[in-house]
């Protein structure tokens, strides 16, 4: 396993390999790692004949003032470690002063507008901001082939997406599924926040999702009703706090009038102090049976 905190360094083994033939497959994280990353990776991994880096870097930017930079979890020697067993073959570790320079005039920002306006962009001013402006930063360093993101962050793939398009960056995006607890919970660094109660609360999210499309498959076609249905099973649930539940297409996060086509079921919630996200993507097809899938 390779290790850079150098730009250059990352750069030259970069162009090295990509010298000898390889596609540079590229994982980018905030560390603290866990199986939702090695999904990541394994999706990564699928790349044949691939060089696959995984960055890890707490980008300050995608916090908001009052959030969880300063105690967001932070395990180098782990994440190390899980890198060597997954397979992983460099890892970034890059310098705060590289990617966000002081002795500049000002910064640079990427912003996405009207796809950032709902959902987590709505209770998270100018999160997908530093989103965007940092990964098209780690894109540019890296270069990479092929960027892999996972679908437990469903609006921020949608996001680097039309970052990728917009922006014309000669980057192909992979998706990976949400991996989960075995009693469904979503994966996420910030379930090491939770305490044994909250624990047990959180699968909420996750099995409220699940009543939900059961619901839809039972025929229900108003998003309101599906939403207001996922919305009540969570309040039911001790130190639950409902952020937004929503149902929207789930090709540009419009508004639905109707439970039809490509549809995205998303909620937020915060419990305790912690705040936690998931979502379930699924196809309506003409002869109305409701297929989960991918976002893409
Ligand atoms: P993070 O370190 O939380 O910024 O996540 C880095 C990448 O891992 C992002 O593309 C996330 O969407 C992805 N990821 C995090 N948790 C999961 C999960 N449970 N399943 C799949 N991908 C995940």
């Amino acid at each position: 396993l390779e290790q850079f905190e150098d730009i250059g360094d990352l750069r030259n083994w970069v162009s090295g390999s990509k010298r000898s033939g390889k596609t540079v497959v590229f994982v980018p994280t905030m560390g603290a790692l866990h199986e939702g990353h090695s999904a990541c990776v394994r999706t990564g991994r699928a790349v044949m004949d691939s060089a696959l880096v995984v960055s890890i870097y707490v980008n300050p930017t995608q916090f908001a003032p009052g959030e969880d930079l300063d105690r967001y979890p932070r395990s180098p020697d782990r994440d190390l470690a899980l890198c060597r067993q997954w397979g992983v073959d460099a890892v970034f570790t890059p310098r705060q002063r590289d990617i966000y320079p002081e002795n500049r005039p000002g910064p640079v920002w990427v912003a996405v507008e009207n796809l950032t306006d709902p959902m987590c962009g709505a209770g998270r001013p100018g999160h997908f901001r530093g989103v965007a402006t940092v990964v098209t930063k780690l894109f540019n360093i890296v270069s990479p082939d092929v960027a892999v993101f996972g679908q437990k962050d469903a609006q921020q793939a949608l996001v680097i997406r039309e970052v990728v398009k917009q922006l014309f960056l000669p980057v192909e995006l992979r998706l990976a599924p949400i991996n989960r607890e075995p009693d469904g919970l979503a994966r996420s660094s910030r379930n090491r926040y939770l305490n044994e109660e909250q624990r047990r609360v959180a699968v909420s999210l996750y099995s409220s999702l699940r009543h939900a499309l059961d619901f839809v498959r039972s025929g229900e076609r108003d998003p309101e009703k599906v939403t207001a249905a996922v919305a009540a099973e969570l309040a039911a649930g001790d130190g639950v706090a409902v952020e937004y539940v929503e149902l929207r297409n789930a090709g540009d996060l419009s508004a639905l009038e109707t439970v039809e086509g490509k549809a995205i079921l998303a909620v937020a919630a915060t419990v305790g102090t912690t705040r936690l996200i998931d979502n379930v993507v699924f196809r309506v097809d003409k002869n109305e049976s409701v297929e989960e899938t991918l976002l893409f």
